[in-house]
């Protein structure tokens, strides 16, 4: 150093008339001091600028950088050695560079700038950024360089697009609701229209004197009567009015079974795959529906591949998780068994993929009725499952439908053989039933199957009735809205007098009145109106 240099030494107390010695006395101390402080008030400003969540940088007019912080180096992975001195080129990468090269050529012209970009980090995602370049200007009026705060959006703008499909989702699912309910309404009714339709003719076709070309006719009414009655069923599943029955259903075994049906009505030049994975648990479903699920996405998958193609069903044992329910609207997170249906059709475009669940939606103008998927929505909604669509256009479909479990995944599965025994009976029934056709056919169809009926419109009416009558009670056959007291609170009353009395109700849809959300309580009977008078005496054959 030089003030070990003797000629140093002795020069310098020449000129200053004081030794080196006594100058550190006296001034050493005092910069000591001052220099501590700034170390101390720079380390202090260097771990607040650390802990700002933010990109912090000073970069020179030769664009090297000068400063980075600690946020720096992360998205980088470089310590702030390897960054500090280099040029930001080489830092940023070329391509990340040509986007704000403008911007910096900017603030080393001494105006500030303010920009959002897209850049790619060193795991090779993209993230977004936005950020802010002040000019270091100095006393002349030259730029010195420029401070770099940039802070990152990805989170937010994600946040933001997740928002937005769960806002669309939701419009989607309150625009399906409200159509549903007006379908489901209009259903209703035209089940009540359909019951004496249906229930007439075929008390009609039984008269033996009938001649062909009446019976004919009537044959004719029955069968359009029968068509109308499966659409207002197809309407109520998708309104989520119809009453189903849950029992656990072995997925797997329900798309063997099928699987005949389906090479039947699919076109030969498409080759159907079944692709069952092993154990796969019981879930809780109601087979006739399940059976109109597979249909209406198989049919769907026909007519996307117009030039043949290949038809997928699969199933699968899946999870639905925490995080995966936070990003779709409505999804309990839980165990599920995954059905899913892929053709290797025209595929579909966001357009078409956002709306295909809407009724009425469709785009194969005359052939298509818009319900095959709004039904499939409903269905597995009422199920308490989820449907998700993926699709590439030009490469096919793949629609998801997940089931949730049945909860005793018990593995006795009824026999549901349709006995046709005698459906004759001779025992003692109280029909309650509003609607004064339908009472009076109710009535009829019952005394032919050699029952003994006592009738009446409402419960106030019935219990009169019962009052009066001796004799034991077998059967109440109800209707489930009733005017006043409704079938339900009926029963409850009529059960205290006659315990060992056996209730089926009826009705065109529960809707919560028996059981809730359409489900039906254990050892609650159930018929779905409009019936026929088989489906009706082997119900009550079964019931008592
Ligand atoms: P429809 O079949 O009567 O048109 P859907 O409700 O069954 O009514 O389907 C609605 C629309 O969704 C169809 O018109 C079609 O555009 C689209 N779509 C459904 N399934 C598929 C599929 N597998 N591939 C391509 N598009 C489909
Ligand atoms: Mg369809």
């Amino acid at each position: 150093m030089a003030d070990q240099d003797p000629a140093y030494k002795a020069a310098r107390e020449k000129f200053l008339g004081l030794s080196l010695e006594s100058t550190r006395k006296s001034y050493y101390p005092q910069l000591q001091m001052h220099l501590e402080a700034a170390r101390d008030n720079e380390r202090q400003l260097q771990l607040l600028i650390d802990s700002i969540p933010a990109r912090i940088s000073y970069v020179n007019a030769e664009e090297r950088y000068v400063f980075v912080n600690r946020e720096y180096e992360k998205v980088f992975g470089l310590q702030r050695e390897q960054i500090v001195g280099k040029e930001v080129k080489e830092i940023l990468g070329h391509d990340n560079y040509v986007k704000t090269e403008r911007h910096l050529k900017e603030a080393l012209r001494g105006k500030q700038v303010h920009f959002e970009y897209s850049f790619t980090d060193l795991h090779g995602e993209s993230r977004w950024v936005e950020a802010t370049f002040v000019p270091n200007i100095g006393l002349q009026g030259s730029v010195n360089g420029f401070y770099v705060l940039a802070v990152d959006l990805t989170e937010r703008k994600r946040a933001e697009e997740e928002r937005e499909k769960l806002q669309t989702q939701l419009i989607q699912a309150q625009k399906i609701e409200a159509i549903g309910k007006l379908a489901g309404g209009v259903a209703h009714d035209l089940n009540n229209l359909l019951f004496p339709i249906l229930g007439y003719s075929e008390m009609m076709l039984e008269d033996p004197s009938l001649d062909d070309v009446r019976r004919e006719a009537i044959g004719a009414i029955m069968q359009a009567g029968f068509r109308a009655r499966d659409l207002v069923r197809q309407l109520l599943a998708f309104s989520r009015k119809q009453t189903l029955e849950y029992k656990p259903l072995d997925l797997n075994k329900a798309v063997a079974d099928f699987e005949k049906l389906l090479r039947r009505t699919i076109r030969e030049d498409i080759e159907i795959r079944i692709l069952p994975a092993p154990d796969v648990p019981l879930v809780m479903a109601d087979i006739g529906q399940v059976e109109q699920v597979l249909m209406n996405l198989a049919i769907n998958a026909q007519d996307a591949m117009p030039d043949g193609g290949c038809l997928t069903i699969e199933t699968a044992p899946a999870e639905l998780d925490a995080q995966y329910a936070a990003t779709h609207r409505d999804v309990k997170p839980g165990a599920y068994v995954r059905l899913a249906v892929s053709d290797t059709g025209c595929g579909m475009d966001a357009e078409i993929s956002h709306r295909l669940f809407e009724p009425f939606f469709s785009t194969k103008g005359e052939k298509g009725t818009g319900l095959g998927l709004a039904t499939v929505h409903g269905i597995v909604k009422q199920h308490g499952g989820h449907i998700w669509v993926y699709s590439e256009v030009g490469k096919g479909t793949t629609f998801k439908v997940y089931l949730p479990l049945s909860e005793k995944a018990n593995h006795e599965e009824k026999n549901d053989d349709k006995e046709t025994a005698a459906l004759h009976g001779t025992e003692n029934i109280l029909l309650v039933e509003d609607d004064e056709q339908a009472r009076r056919l109710g009535m009829a169809m019952l005394e032919r199957q050699g029952y003994s009926v006592l009738a009446a419109a409402d419960g106030r009416i019935a219990l009169d009735l019962l009052e009066k009558h001796d004799g034991p009670l077998h059967l109440l056959l109800t209707d489930v809205i009733l005017p006043g007291m409704n079938g339900r609170e009926l029963a409850a009353k009529i059960v205290e007098k006659y315990p060992e009395l056996k209730v089926l109700f009826m009705s065109g849809y529960t809707d919560n009145v028996i059981g809730h959300h359409g489900v039906l309580e254990k050892g609650v009977n159930f018929i779905q109106k409009p019936f026929t008078i088989n489906a009706l005496a082997a119900k009550i054959r079964e019931v008592l």
